[in-house]
């Protein structure tokens, strides 16, 4: 596909206002060419580990723009790294990340652009990470001279979940040297959500994902005839009661204020139509946002098990993954630099409080064990109801003005960043 040059920017640049508009302008001419790479990449999507084209479209656009490559990194993953020429140089890199992977599944967004590989879409909006990181690249090429340091560009392999035995896209890069020199003393990375207005980002200190739990029970009962039921003990009954106990926990014992997902999403047992069953497996991922009643949640959880097990005579066997996926917390510093350097761009309107985390996970906490940095929600939707689907759904999709707010906000927050001591 053909490729446009460098945003080229002229003029003065020394107030704060004559930056800020700067920006602005340059990310709006940086949004058309990332919605014209969004729907590049969205109606070409690739599963985990196989974003070949992804990567080297990442890989090629950057080096349009003068950006150091390194591909294959971790399999698929691409590094760009923007040297910056600031006269006062902090000698700092910053990173910013966005993941390249699609989901098993069929796209109905109905749009020209619609996925061209069935059973694959872009229904998490990585499609928009990545083209919008893109646009980022594109204006901070254009603005070196305001650069006092390096920008790191990992476009990630691999977010979404990871099959047992196999790791995420970003340990695989993180083992493979993304980190090495020039090393990052921070990250900011982020993900699109119809909970907020297109045109806005949403932040908050502490955690932003909550990550998830996971959990497999098995009830062990004792197997028998139908005809015989009371010389047996029913696995499957057992196991109801317990679904239905822990749903009356949640609702009853979790504070209503308190986000949280108890959810059994597999359930398997028995062998014949008429033999009660001896073992049943339940197989669930539980999410609470507070981490003190999470680290609390595995004892009550056993509570409930045990009391309907020893009610029925049946035992268990509970194998509690605490923390499977960690929270992602963002550092206050961080924030606190993100919050003031995206309004400078988008205003004080549109930098939203985030009230509560998401009952959701992300492989993004991999690289905040190695730096401080940033996960922010980057709102999408407008008064188009196509814009309002939740990601992961089938007509999953944003609206235009996410782009430019996107991209603006983004490299803000990267020339400020250099510049704080
Ligand atoms: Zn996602």
């Amino acid at each position: 596909m053909p490729l446009c040059g460098t945003v080229i920017l002229s003029g003065p640049m020394t107030s704060t206002i004559d930056l800020a508009s700067t920006i602005k302008s340059a990310s709006q001419k940086a949004a058309a060419r990332a919605r014209q790479l969004r729907e590049e990449i969205h109606a070409n999507p690739e599963l985990r580990f196989q974003e070949h084209a992804t990567g080297e479209l990442c890989a090629t656009e950057l080096e349009s723009l003068g950006i150091e490559v390194r591909r294959n990194v971790g399999r698929t993953g691409v590094v760009g790294v923007l040297r910056g020429t600031g006269h006062s140089r902090t000698g700092r890199c910053v990173a910013l990340r966005a993941e390249m992977d699609a989901l098993a599944m069929d796209d109905q967004c109905g749009r020209p652009f619609a996925s061209r590989n069935p059973g694959v879409a872009h229904l998490c909006g990585h499609d928009v990470h990545v083209s919008c990181h893109l646009g980022v690249a594109h204006v901070l090429a254009g603005l070196r001279k305001h650069l006092q340091g390096d920008v790191k560009f990992l476009f990630e392999p691999a977010e979404e979940n990871a099959p047992p035995g196999d790791i995420s896209g970003s340990e695989a890069m993180i083992n493979d040297g993304a980190l090495d020199a020039p090393k990052p003393s921070a990250i900011f990375g982020g993900h699109v959500y119809p909970d907020w207005p297109a045109g806005s980002i949403a932040l908050r200190t502490g955690s932003s994902f909550a990550g998830n739990d996971r959990v497999k029970l098995t009830v062990i009962g004792r197997e028998s005839h139908s005809a015989v039921a009371s010389t047996g003990i029913d696995a499957i009954v057992v196991a109801a009661h317990i679904i239905t106990a822990l749903q009356s926990f949640a609702s009853r014992e979790l504070p209503s204020e308190e986000s949280a997902s108890l959810h059994f999403g597999t359930i398997e047992g028995g062998r014949v139509s008429n033999l009660l069953a001896e073992r049943v497996e339940l197989n669930g991922t539980f999410r609470v946002s507070d981490e003190k009643l999470r680290d609390e949640l595995p004892a009550r959880l056993e509570r409930i098990v045990k009391g309907v097990c020893d009610a029925f005579g049946a035992t268990y066997e509970l194998d509690y993954a605490l923390r499977s996926l960690p929270a992602i917390v963002s550092t206050r510093r961080e924030v606190d630099l993100m919050r003031a350097a995206a309004t400078e761009v988008l205003g004080a309107d549109q930098v939203i409080p985030m009230r509560h985390p998401r009952l959701a996970a992300d492989t993004f906490h991999h690289w905040l064990k190695h730096m401080p940095g940033v996960f922010y929600m980057v709102g999408t939707a407008n008064a188009d109801p196509a814009t309002r689907w939740p990601s992961h759904h089938q007509r999953f999709d944003v609206a235009p003005e996410t782009f430019p707010a996107f991209i603006a906000a983004v490299s803000m927050t990267a020339i400020r960043y250099l510049e704080s001591k």
